[in-house]
């Protein structure tokens, strides 16, 4: 065991301050510059920080933040075990910047397989520490002061602040309910473009557009028709195409997810975002990737090279085993990639029917692991205070984790300032659970709605 010589840093720091005596402590009182950098302004508050906090604080069931509460596929654990204790001591150390050789190489080959297209597993693929770092290095990247970011509401919080750090500007379009006439529980697809005001967004200041499909928090899959308009607007204005596919393979009711990259023209302005979190149910593992042309990638290395370097060689090397397992499954029922799909889809059917019989209409999703449901019924309980600067479903989500003990995540959340009280009836719930989870979930939903009709 190495051990430092000589006094401590603490020693050391503590000697020179009472040497240094009271000319040290006026200076430090005196330091009035302000130390935060002007990108920070306004993006300091974070929905997963205060809500994490609230559900860690009040909740016996939580369907809030998304993750699994079931464990990552044992192929994928037993992969990790074997990396970690097998005989490559060599995985405890640097790897390849841009990606662990063995997973950019799987990568390359499973996304070949995907779109249908030869890929260089060296430029054509990078891993990042989970998606979050691979928006990041697009945005970095990617977009200049003065240009515009086209972002779909609602939409996964974080594209606004690093659209604005990286000193763009967001520009949003919504999805926009059309409700089905004939008294049916409204669907993800339900929500869409209007073509129109799309093409509005889409000037010679445009940079890219920000597409998340499968969309958290709604569940949308864009269909065909709706992805062609959105790469025809970025063909016609030379603008890039930023593709947030973390939830690919969670598709339902025999869905097709369609990768935007595979349209006519698109290959060349896209960037596909994937993460390993949501794909093998281990978002503590944090990896990422990117998949996209070289010209686009050379440049998101750089952001990379100079600032995380890479994620951590051991994770890497396990999620490669499992991208391995797959790529030999690719299609067969075994396979990880089939499974989950199917048992999400029951879980997702089981909490569509208990919010159904409480009252509180979900919408159905498409995809993801996410469903949002309207409070409409439930709202006598949490009055509403006017001229609030606070959305109604989020002083609704918070009283509901401090009242009942369920944590759920507003859908304001997912919605720009400017539009955050658009849509206030809404709450989104994560299903990835166990079954014992939904369950006390339901339990509690009921109890409520039995209060409620008695009182
Ligand atoms: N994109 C979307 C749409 C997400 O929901 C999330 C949340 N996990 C991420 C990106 C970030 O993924 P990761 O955990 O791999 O960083
Ligand atoms: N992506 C997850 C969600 O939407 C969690 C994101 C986070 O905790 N930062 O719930």
């Amino acid at each position: 065991m190495l051990r430092r010589a000589g006094p401590s840093l603490r020693h050391f720091l503590l000697e020179r301050n009472s040497s240094a005596g009271h000319s040290l402590c006026s200076r430090e009182a005196k330091m009035s510059r302000p130390v935060q950098a002007r990108r920070l302004e306004g993006i300091d508050k974070n929905i997963w920080v205060e809500f994490v906090k609230l559900a860690a604080t009040y909740s016996k069931v939580n369907l809030g933040q998304g993750f699994p509460d079931f464990p990552a596929p044992d192929f994928l654990r037993e992969a990790l075990t074997r990396a970690l204790s097998g005989g490559n001591h060599m995985l405890h150390q640097y790897t390849r910047a841009f990606g662990h050789p063995p997973l950019v190489k799987v990568l390359a080959q499973f996304f070949e397989k995907l779109l249908g297209r030869d890929l260089d597993p060296m430029t054509n693929v990078m891993v990042t520490v989970g998606a979050y770092q691979a928006l990041f290095c697009c945005f970095q990247a990617l977009v200049d002061e003065g240009d515009e970011v086209i972002i779909i509401e609602p939409f996964f919080d974080c594209y606004e602040p690093m659209v604005k750090m990286a000193g763009g500007t967001p520009v949003f379009v919504p999805l926009r309910p059309n409700p089905p006439k004939d008294g049916k529980l409204m669907s993800s697809a339900d929500w869409q473009l209007d073509p129109a005001e799309l093409a509005s967004k889409f000037s010679e200041r445009t940079k890219a557009i920000v597409l998340n499909s499968p969309n958290n928090p709604l569940g949308k899959v864009f269909s065909r028709g709706e992805l062609g308009l959105i790469a025809e607007l970025c063909v016609k204005h030379d603008v890039l195409c930023i593709s947030d596919e973390v939830y690919e393979w969670l598709v339902y009711d025999g869905k097709q997810h369609i990768r935007i990259a595979s349209l006519q023209g698109m290959w060349e302005r896209t960037v596909i975002i994937g993460s390993a979190g949501k794909t093998f149910s281990a978002t503590g593992w944090k990896v990422g990737w990117v998949v996209g042309p070289d010209r686009l990638l050379q440049h998101l290395r750089t952001v990379h090279q100079n600032s995380v370097y890479h994620c951590a060689t051991i994770a890497q090397e396990a999620v490669a085993q499992g991208f391995q397992r797959e790529l030999m499954l690719y299609g067969k029922p075994e396979s990880y990639f089939v499974q989950l799909p199917k048992e999400l889809q029951q879980k997702r059917d089981w909490l569509i029917q208990s919010l159904d019989g409480v009252g509180m209409k979900p919408i159905i999703p498409e995809g993801t692991y996410f469903l949002v449901a309207d409070i409409s019924p439930f709202k006598s309980d949490v009055p509403d205070v006017p001229n609030s600067d606070e959305p109604y479903d989020s002083r609704f989500a918070k009283w509901m984790v401090k009242n009942k003990g369920l944590a759920a995540i507003p859908l304001s959340a997912f919605y720009s300032e400017a539009h955050k009280n658009n849509y206030t009836n809404f709450i989104r719930f994560c299903f990835a659970k166990e079954e014992a989870t939904l369950k006390a979930a339901s339990d509690i939903l009921q109890k409520w709605k039995q209060e409620k009709t008695s009182s």
